[in-house]
């Protein structure tokens, strides 16, 4: 997207079963789209779920190799989310740098408020997705079936404290309609980098 050495920095977070995970896989699997962004795969101490593939969705480490990385300043960014860690290896910004692409982000609400602190709101766009309802929030959710109940209802707690950062967001996608929200995220994606500035 970018002939600059800085690379831009998106952000996609949501609530658990929004949906964002899936509308990210759908905007990268994009050719258009694929070239120009390279999607940060995170560092987690939770184990994969069986769909999951090491190094692809996330890169598995026990705690305390995961301590050890952020005692040597690796990461941009971590969080404690329901009892795992989860972080953005800040190696993602030189090797994005290095491809001239953008990098997309998939974090939570307050690992995106840290990205923003850390880079500066210039450089950084966050969109926040978000389900029409509750119910469809909750379904979607009973749904996944990779989770214990007691885990779901955890996740459920949690939204309520993801929609508080809502406002924070520079833009808001309600993904009722898959194919529509992912058009909107790739409308915002195509203006934001035809800004004049
Ligand atoms: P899950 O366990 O469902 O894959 O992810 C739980 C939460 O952690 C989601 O909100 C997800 O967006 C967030 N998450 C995934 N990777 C990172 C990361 O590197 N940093 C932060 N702060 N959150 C992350």
């Amino acid at each position: 997207m970018s002939s600059r050495t800085a690379p831009r920095v998106w952000i996609v977070s949501g609530p658990s079963g929004s949906g964002k995970t899936t509308l990210c896989e759908a905007l990268l699997r994009d050719p258009f789209w694929e070239k120009r962004l390279l999607r940060s795969v995170s560092v987690t101490t939770r184990p994969l779920r069986p769909r999951e593939k090491q190094g692809r969705d996330y890169t598995r480490i026990p705690e305390a190799a995961f301590l050890e990385l952020l005692k040597k300043k690796a990461f941009l960014e971590h969080e404690k989310i329901f009892g795992a860690f989860y972080a953005t290896p800040r190696s993602i910004l030189e090797k994005a740098g290095r491809q001239k692409k953008d990098v997309l982000l998939c974090i939570d609400v307050k690992g995106a408020a840290t990205v923003r602190r850390v880079l500066g709101r210039s450089r950084v766009t966050s969109i926040f997705v978000v389900t029409p309802g509750a119910r469809a929030l909750v379904r979607r959710l009973r749904q996944r079936s990779t989770e214990s109940k007691k885990d779901i209802e955890k996740r459920l707690r949690r939204v309520k404290i993801e929609l508080c950062h809502m406002k924070r967001y520079d833009y808001i996608v309600i993904n009722d309609v898959f194919d529509e929200a992912l058009g909107k995220i790739k409308a915002i994606l195509t203006a934001k980098s035809c800004e004049s500035h």
